[in-house]
């Protein structure tokens, strides 16, 4: 007899602490509890940005990433601190014990966030959503902190679950209700598309799941570049990417094949602009902050050249790779030579982000 094969279905957490530096310092420091508090550069200063705010602080719209000149404006009474990571680092590798006891499966994304997966669990537990409870429940108890976790097949949902509760949040999506649940998302929710992605999307009338679901995979391709194949499978609840344990990134990139051969300027740098800020979202995303800039190009007959320029200070704002690949463009730029291919990534990143555990510090840290 043939042995039947049952599909293999995953069974993914995604934990997410909730306002984690912000947490941290209030439950550290009691006079900041309640209170609209930022933890990030001071608004005094130059340049300084929101790493945090506290959920107080979230009311009056101010949020990560932000300048904190402008969360002044948004709350004139709110507290700004300085980040502690030392405190921060501690915190996470306490975490990180949590979930070891259950997997050694864990992907951290930056300090406060982890992939695992419990397909197989150390305790037998067999259950996800009760995995994900224990976790919740012993952070609660040993740190005082509160997690949100959505636990799914894969990754890509469990993450967008993890979003939906928060804070404190629990949400599972089962394999049953996923496609109802990716045709019902609104394409902004949709983790891996940028602002300006969803802004492209909306514009041609694509809201939902449930439209991006009507565009076949050469349509997504054509409007989207290579991650119209992403997008494709990830509408129709697809989503293989393993949980990687070790991850080392030493570069970040996206290219696009043209259809058509490019010719003029005007024309490549079209396109650059829209791969760099496919590569800055990827970069947001893996919370990585890059020096070297690589341009590439692939000519009609095949042949290839690659230019590169590093900046004195990793990249922290989209305008600054396409400034940047403007001025590659203009030194490689060659009458007259059809373009077949045009490739930007970014590499040289800070120390402490290619270390393996946790990755994504200096992306945090760079924020100051
Ligand atoms: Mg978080």
């Amino acid at each position: 007899m043939t042995p039947i094969i049952l599909p293999a279905v995953r069974k993914i957490i995604h934990i997410d602490m909730d306002a984690f530096y912000a947490s941290v310092e209030q439950r550290d420091y009691p006079e900041y509890r309640g209170k609209p508090l930022v933890v990030g550069g001071l608004p005094e200063g130059r340049g300084g940005v929101v790493a945090t705010a506290s959920y107080e602080a979230r009311k009056f719209g101010i949020r990560s990433a932000m300048p904190s000149k402008q969360a002044l404006q948004l709350c004139p009474h709110a507290l700004f601190v300085r980040p502690r990571f030392d405190v921060y680092k501690e915190v996470s590798q306490h975490i990180r014990e949590i979930f070891k006891r259950y997997t050694d499966l864990i992907e951290p994304l930056s300090l406060d966030e982890a992939y695992l997966d419990v397909t197989q669990d150390k305790q037998n537990i067999g259950s996800a959503l009760e995995i994900a409870k224990l976790i919740k429940q012993a952070i609660k108890e040993e740190l005082n902190l509160t997690a949100s976790a959505g636990v799914s097949v894969n990754k890509f949902v469990a993450k967008i679950a993890s979003d939906m509760d928060k804070p404190d949040g629990l949400k599972f999506i089962g394999p049953s209700s996923i496609e109802v649940f990716m045709e019902t998302l609104p394409v902004e929710k949709f983790h891996g598309v940028g602002k300006v992605t969803a802004q492209k999307m909306m514009k041609m009338g694509l809201y939902t799941g449930a439209d991006l679901k009507k565009l076949r995979e050469d349509e997504l391709v054509k409007y989207f570049g290579k991650v119209g194949r992403f997008y494709y499978q990830i509408v129709r609840g697809i989503d293989d990417r393993p949980v990687q344990p070790s991850r080392e990134t030493k570069s970040v990139g996206a290219e696009d094949t043209f259809a058509r051969d490019l010719l003029t300027f005007e024309e490549m740098m079209n396109e650059l602009e829209r791969i760099s800020m496919l590569v800055y979202e990827r970069l947001e995303r893996k919370k990585l902050r890059g020096r070297t800039i690589t341009l590439k190009i692939k000519y009609s007959n095949f042949k290839q050249i690659t230019r590169s320029l590093s900046l004195p200070e990793p990249v922290g704002e989209a305008s600054m790779i396409i400034d940047t690949v403007e001025k590659l463009l203009t030194e490689a730029f060659a009458e007259g030579k059809p373009v077949r291919l045009l490739g930007v990534s970014l590499s040289n990143f800070h120390e402490q982000t290619v270390q393996k555990n946790p990755p994504g510090i200096a992306g945090q840290l760079s924020l100051f």
